[in-house]
């Protein structure tokens, strides 16, 4: 799915809220959901975790998970496609649906 940032944005305001690192996502590959939070958990900066927030598994740095899933390794295989204004697509995971 390719989505223009704007949809974009609205869908995950209308979902979680207008504080995006309240936003959650799911791995296309294991379903494990995450947060910006659960980086933070995990000892990341917030820089790194912007860097891996809906992009790869948390199970790239949580061992428990047992997915190693990483868009860096298969953008083909990304859920959303997101245009930004200057043309660029971000691959993204979906947003989790139900509620966390
Ligand atoms: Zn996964």
């Amino acid at each position: 799915m390719e989505l223009q940032y704007e949809e974009w944005c609205r869908q995950g305001v209308e979902r979680f809220g207008t504080m995006s690192i309240k936003w959650w996502y799911r791995c296309p590959e294991c379903g494990t959901p995450h947060s910006l939070d659960d980086w933070i958990l995990l000892g990341l900066t917030m820089d790194d975790a912007l860097s891996l927030l809906g992009y790869s598994c948390l199970g790239v740095l949580h061992p428990d998970v047992g997915c190693q899933f990483s868009l860096r390794q298969h953008p083909d295989k990304a859920p959303v496609k997101i245009k930004l204004p200057d043309g660029m697509e971000v691959p993204v995971f979906d947003f989790v649906e139900e509620d966390i």
